[in-house]
Parts: structure tokens; C-alpha cells; sequence
């Protein structure tokens, strides 16, 4: 196959950087061999809910995020709702606009209602300054921040502004399993921290969620909450749910988990090379990852100054379409300007938070891909950003439209 890039970007008639397509993630099937012996194990046991398989991937995230408890959940959205029921958060809930939407609903499901802040224009994760400043002019009783795309928040700030106003810090940890705030592993941060485990998160269990927390009674009360209420006897304490983690999906997480530390860090080094082959390239830039910290990077997202890149985004992402290449708007819309939060009337609240989710796409990155494809993707954003102009001038109706069926002129 020849791949060579030729001079010109795919959207101008060029050779696509992929003629087969490279999709926005693939997902790593643990092997066969990893799984089969424990799903054997539980198809033995007899137990498919409640067995050893869960209390095992318990144990193994709780070694691997240095937490004492770690609760499974049947996803992360429960996760969050039970967290904010277990603390008795009813009121309104601080959280950035600049999220998935799953952190608000979780809010709204628990009884509660999201209060939306603004994101830090440098990093994308709740600024502790407009989170302090809601806390005191809008008003909160609990803060739940989002490590977004795994880049830690800057959480001994976020800690500082609820313990001011004496409201409990709650984290959406989902994309950030195996990220480290300066060396300490996310998990630990908070009253709790809620991962997931759904297939386009970084350690996939089919569908799962992880509740990570210090406090040995917000454990206990999470264990009851996620089997109805149920202490063991039937008296159920307060109105819980069913979210169970079943024993097969912890089958699949543990596997997921092993290699986990190793894949994260391929994942930066993907990133790096990424940014390597960028560097210089005017308008683009990357969501900061503090010095020291380790992300993820459950997303590789870029923040595009359209003025100087000489493109906007769905541009961008057209003519990356067009190499064969799949990106998402994430976060776009933010979770404010969102359908089912119009009525909160929070729309026009987050103006910098608005231009950062029209700045943003997020292009492939996944945990095997090999920096070849990384570099060749990177590769064809600059050759897109070097023809700029006459990409802008094609997909406003020139002969290479966007709705042009382009194919390589050579394979
Ligand atoms: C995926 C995701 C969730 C929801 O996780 P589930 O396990 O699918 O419930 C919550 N928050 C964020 C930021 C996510 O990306």
C-alpha cells in the first residue's frame, strides 16, 4: 500500500492519508486466554452477580489507584448518582459545562440539579476560581468536577473552594483510569472519585463503573445503595438501585486492567509524537496537562484558533473526512446549551466555556495504535493547515465540495 502524502490534502484532490478509514477508537478486546479461564471459574461457581470476580477487581483497583475502597457499579453514570445519594446531596450541584452530559444527568437523577462553571481556558477541567465563585454567588452544596479527556483537574484548588464553602467534591473520573495528579493516582481525591469502564473508555469491562473513595462509611453505604438499599435482610434502608456490576463484566475489567499502566503511557507517547508533528503549526494547540501530571488520554482533542489555523473546526473536520480520517466535536454542544438543561435558563452563562466547544476536535488515538498512524494523522493536519485557503475556498463550493465523493487517485 502506498501512503506516501502527496502535496496536496485529500480535500483538494491529494492521496487520503487513509484510504480504508481510521476510525476515532478501537477497541482492546482483552486476549481470549485473559478472560475464558475466569468466566470458566464463575460458569462453575454458579454465581453470575455477587461472587468473587467483583470483590477480585476490587481488590485490584483499589491496589492499583492506592485507595482503601473501591466499589463496582454497573457504569459510571450509576456510580455518580449513588455518590451524590449517599451524601445526601440534594440541592444544587457545581459542575463544568464542559463535560459529557452524563454528569449532569447523573446530578438530575440523584435529585439534584446541575449548577454550571467555567472550564480553565488552558487545561478544559473546572476552573476552581469560577467553581468558588458560583459556590458563593449562585450557590452549591456539592462540586463535581471532570477530569476531562483523563487530564487531572487541579484538585488541591477545587478541595480549597468546597471545603470553603463546606460542600463535598465528588470527581467524574470516567475517562481517567491510570491518570496521576503529580504522581499520586486519581482516585483518591474528593469525597469520591466515579470511573467507567464502558467500551470507549480506557479500561473497558463491556459496561462497568468504579467508585474509588477514602471513607471507609461511604463505601458500606455504596455497597447497600447498589443493591436496592438492601443491607442483607430485606429492610431496605433508604430507596437504592440495581447497579450491580455482574461477575462477567468483571471478568473482562480485570483483564482490561492488567497492562493498564503500560498502555496509558503508550497513549502519552502517542500524544507526544502527535504534538511533535505539529509543532510550529499556527492556531493548533493542546488542553494542558500540568508538568508532572499523567494523562490518560482517553481523547486526544485539539483546540483550534480558527484566525490563525485558517479553518474552522467542522472545516477541519471535513477535510480530515475526506483523508479518512474520524474525529468527534467533544465537547460540542457543551452539557449547558444542551436540549434537557434549556429550562435551567444557564445557556448564556459560560461565554469562554461556548468558544472552547466550538474550538475543539478530538482526532483517533487508541491503546495499540502504533505512532506510524499517529504520525501520518498528524501528518495530514498540517498538510491540511499548509493549504489552509484553498481548502476554506473548496469546501465553500469549489470543486472539491465536501459532499464530493473523494477517492484516492492512486492506491
Ligand atoms: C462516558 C462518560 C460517563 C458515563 O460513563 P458510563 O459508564 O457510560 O455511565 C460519565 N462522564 C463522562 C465524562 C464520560 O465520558
Amino acid at each position: 500500500m502506498t501512503t506516501t502524502a502527496t502535496a496536496l490534502p485529500a480535500a483538494l484532490g491529494g492521496t487520503p492519508a487513509f484510504p480504508d478509514g481510521l476510525p476515532l477508537t478501537v477497541v482492546r478486546i482483552p486476549r481470549r486466554e485473559e478472560v475464558l479461564g475466569r468466566i470458566d471459574a464463575i460458569l462453575a461457581d454458579g454465581r453470575l452477580t455477587n461472587g468473587r470476580t467483583v470483590a477480585a477487581l476490587e481488590e485490584e483497583a483499589a491496589g492499583l489507584l492506592d485507595v482503601p475502597h473501591v466499589v463496582a457499579v454497573s457504569n459510571c453514570t450509576s456510580g455518580l448518582m449513588l455518590v451524590l445519594q449517599a451524601l445526601e446531596v440534594t440541592g444544587p450541584v457545581v459542575m463544568p459545562g464542559f463535560t459529557f452530559s452524563a454528569t449532569a444527568h447523573a446530578a438530575v437523577w440523584a435529585g439534584s440539579s446541575p449548577v454550571f462553571a467555567e472550564c480553565s481556558a488552558d487545561s478544559l477541567t473546572l476552573d476552581p476560581d469560577h467553581a468558588a465563585h458560583t459556590l458563593r454567588n449562585v450557590g452549591g452544596t456539592a462540586v463535581m468536577a471532570t477530569h476531562v479527556y483523563g487530564t487531572p483537574c487541579r484538585v488541591e484548588r477545587l478541595q480549597q473552594a468546597a471545603d470553603r464553602s463546606g460542600v463535598p467534591l465528588v470527581y467524574d473520573a470516567a475517562h481517567a483510569l491510570g491518570s496521576r495528579r503529580a504522581g499520586v493516582p486519581v482516585g483518591g481525591f474528593g469525597a469520591a472519585e466515579v470511573f467507567s469502564m464502558s467500551p470507549t473508555k480506557v479500561a473497558p469491562a463491556g459496561e462497568g463503573g468504579l467508585i474509588a473513595t477514602r471513607n471507609e462509611a461511604l463505601a458500606r453505604t455504596l455497597r447497600t445503595a447498589r443493591d436496592y438499599g438492601n443491607p442483607g435482610d430485606y429492610d431496605c434502608l433508604f430507596a437504592g438501585l440495581n447497579a450491580r456490576m455482574s461477575e462477567l463484566h468483571a471478568a473482562v475489567g480485570l483483564a482490561s486492567l492488567s497492562g493498564l499502566t503500560e498502555r496509558v503511557a503508550h497513549r502519552g507517547e502517542l500524544a507526544a509524537v502527535f504534538a511533535e508533528e505539529v509543532k510550529g503549526l499556527p492556531g493548533l494547540r493542546f488542553p494542558v496537562v500540568d508538568e508532572g501530571d499523567t494523562s490518560t488520554f482517553k481523547d486526544l482533542t485539539l483546540v483550534i484558533d480558527r484566525e490563525e489555523f485558517g479553518l474552522d473546526v467542522p472545516s477541519l473536520a471535513t477535510a480530515l473526512g475526506a483523508e479518512g480520517i474520524d474525529t468527534r466535536r467533544y465537547f460540542h454542544p457543551p452539557v449547558h446549551r444542551q436540549k434537557a438543561y434549556r429550562a435551567l435558563g444557564q445557556a448564556d452563562r459560560l461565554p469562554l466555556t461556548d468558544a472552547l466547544s466550538a474550538a475543539v476536535l478530538t482526532v483517533p488515538l487508541w491503546s495499540h495504535m502504533t505512532a506510524g498512524t499517529m504520525r501520518r494523522t498528524a501528518a495530514a493536519v498540517a498538510r491540511i493547515q499548509d493549504h489552509a485557503d484553498e481548502v476554506r475556498a473548496a469546501l465553500l463550493g469549489g470543486a472539491h465540495g465536501p459532499h464530493q465523493d473523494v477517492r484516492p487517485a492512486v492506491e
